[in-house]
């Protein structure tokens, strides 16, 4: 009796908490789709390749070939990962 008590006294504080974050990051979603993104510098390897991540929505991306910003993928990662050793390898 007193196990189910507490059971379902926390279930409710666990969902409200759920469901406050959900709000809470489907609100900074939302205001990145319609303001934009604050970007931040959070890596700069070299002047052509540079990682930013949004003040609001913790979201990371980086520049693509057109100098364009995209989100920051296993794909990005891994090319620029290429791109820093060859810029390495050619400056040092
Ligand atoms: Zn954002």
């Amino acid at each position: 009796m007193s196990a189910y008590a507490i059971s379902s006294l926390d279930a409710p504080n666990t969902d409200c908490l759920t469901l406050h974050i959900n709000l809470l990051m489907f609100s900074k979603i939302l205001r990145c789709k319609i303001v934009g993104h604050k970007y931040q510098l959070t890596q700069k390897h070299h002047f052509q390749i540079n990682e930013y991540r949004c003040n609001c929505c913790k979201k990371e991306f980086t520049d693509d070939g057109y100098g364009r910003k995209v989100p920051l993928n296993e794909y990005w990662r891994q090319t620029n990962n290429r791109f820093r050793t060859y810029l390495n390898e050619i400056y040092s």
